[in-house]
């Protein structure tokens, strides 16, 4: 039996319970950094230690548990079929059929979500990992997903759960309040709906959310950013923090590599600043395909003028998988390029992701160009910053900080 929690786990012991609440505006001691990178840095699956609550502690994920919920985002076209309004695809969908995202169904003339309180993975993550690196800095996030998603990148890390039916995975049941109970019990400072696409469990991410944000925690997203205006703006009612993939900068890498497209991703990044939601965007850098260093430039200039110089934006290292398998491994070079590009371009917060270690993981202080924050790959070293501001010169860097 395939276990959903063991991707990406993280070890949950005392000490990272609640990790990072002493460790905001302040250094860490040496013994304090070496023991988080000790912690962090081993990985031990959740569901050996993941001790759910009295209800649901004698349960086991369950393949083909399906939970279902009605959509409030589609249209009925007569005759027993509908169009689902959820995301730029606008899925036009016969009676007993499913739309592109394989978890949304049409029965009897009515949409329904199949993937409403069945996740299929649910881990306790460093902030850091989502990727978000202005938001809490060494905390952690109660991350999770559910099957399906709305693009079919040749790329993608979580292929065995975004492109399965919710039949096919091992999934827990999980009702939006007992999300909440467990993160907080769990010391997470905020719920992370990730590794697939979020838009996907749209029902189910909005109900959790309601009850995170009555729990005082964050609620962060990392998604491709193809949903529609109207679902988007409803969703920032509850959202604290988005990370959206911008993968390239052509609709041809969009069509060709992930079967969607780039203009509605731009469109859903201009809203969410509008919204006043933080934003931090990762481009996942894939030799030959979108390493054009003049297309990356155009990028970064779109990033500057539309969303702001403030925006930070992650380089990360591509690493052959899934039907990409025939390419190397990004070479670093690359990535320092990209950043040069994206610093000459006049981003403030350029970060190279994937690649532990490096200089590009720190945040510097665009004004007097000191290091503010240092990281080793998930964790956190030093730390200056003062409520918000650098402590050396007082600029206000962009984020949500404790
Ligand atoms: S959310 Fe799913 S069903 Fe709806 S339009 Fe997008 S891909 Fe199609």
């Amino acid at each position: 039996m395939r276990d959903p929690f063991t991707n990406h786990s993280f070890l949950v012991t005392k000490e990272n319970k609640g990790r990072g609440k002493n460790v905001s505006n302040r250094h860490l001691t040496r013994r304090e950094f070496l023991k988080l990178c000790g912690t962090g840095c081993c990985a031990l699956s959740v569901a050996q230690l993941f001790g759910l609550p009295n209800t649901l502690r004698a349960q086991r994920p369950q393949k083909g548990l399906i939970k279902t919920k009605l959509s409030p985002y589609f249209t009925s076209l007569g005759g027993g079929r509908i169009q689902c309004e959820l995301c730029p695809r606008r899925c036009l969908v016969p009676k007993g059929e499913r739309g592109f995202c394989r978890v949304r169904e049409n029965r009897d003339g009515q949409y329904y979500s199949l993937v409403y309180g069945n996740p299929c993975a649910i881990h306790l993550d460093p902030i850091e990992k989502k990727p978000f690196f202005h938001v809490l800095p060494a905390t952690t996030s109660f991350s999770i997903a559910t099957a399906g998603c709305n693009f079919r990148c040749k790329f993608c890390q979580n292929w065995e759960i975004s492109q399965a039916f919710p039949e096919d995975v091992y999934n827990y049941e999980v009702p939006p309040e007992i999300m909440v109970t467990k993160a907080k019990e769990m010391g997470a400072h905020s719920v992370a709906y990730t590794y697939v696409e979020p838009v996907i469990f749209y029902e189910y991410m909005v109900d959790i959310g309601y009850f995170v944000k009555k729990a005082g925690l964050l609620n962060v997203m990392h998604s491709n950013g193809f949903i529609n205006p109207d679902p988007l703006r409803d969703l920032c009612k509850v959202l604290d923090a988005a990370n959206i993939d911008l993968k390239g900068f052509t609709e041809k890498f969009y069509r060709e590599l992930c079967d969607g497209e780039l203009n509605p991703v731009l469109e859903t990044l201009k809203t969410l600043k509008q919204e006043k939601i933080h934003v931090e965007i990762t481009n996942l850098v894939i030799p030959t395909k979108n390493d054009d260093m003049a297309v990356v430039k155009t990028m970064c200039l779109w990033v500057n003028k539309e969303l702001g110089a403030d925006t930070p934006i992650h380089f990360s290292r591509f690493y052959p998988l899934y039907k990409l398998r025939n390419l190397p491994p990004t070479p670093v070079s690359t990535l320092e390029k990209a950043r040069a590009v994206a610093l000459s371009s006049g981003l403030e917060y350029v970060y190279i992701g994937n690649v532990p270690g490096h200089e590009g993981e720190n945040t510097f202080c665009p004004r007097c160009k000191k290091m503010i924050i240092q990281r080793i790959g998930y964790m956190i070293g030093e730390m200056h910053l003062e409520k918000g501001k650098c402590a050396y010169c007082g600029k206000p860097i962009p984020g949500i900080w404790m």
